[in-house]
């Protein structure tokens, strides 16, 4: 995997200093990004103290039946 994979992914959301899970440190972007159906999941990796952990990120964007028809 390579930079240029990483960038190919960028479409639009991408989260950005998240802080690390375990030492709290901001990671400057996700290792790996995987597009699901309605989610997408992201790898962090903390080059801090070297903990990876997996955030995944769920897309409300399936227009539902208003309850109120
Ligand atoms: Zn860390």
């Amino acid at each position: 995997m390579t930079r240029q994979d990483l960038a190919r992914q960028d479409l639009g959301f991408m989260p950005r200093e998240n802080p690390c899970a375990q030492c709290g440190k901001p990671i400057a972007r996700p290792d790996w990004v995987e597009h699901g159906d309605g989610r997408t999941s992201y790898l962090w990796h903390c080059r801090a103290c070297n903990y990876r952990f997996e955030a995944i990120a769920i897309y409300d964007d399936v227009q539902l039946t208003p309850l109120a028809a």
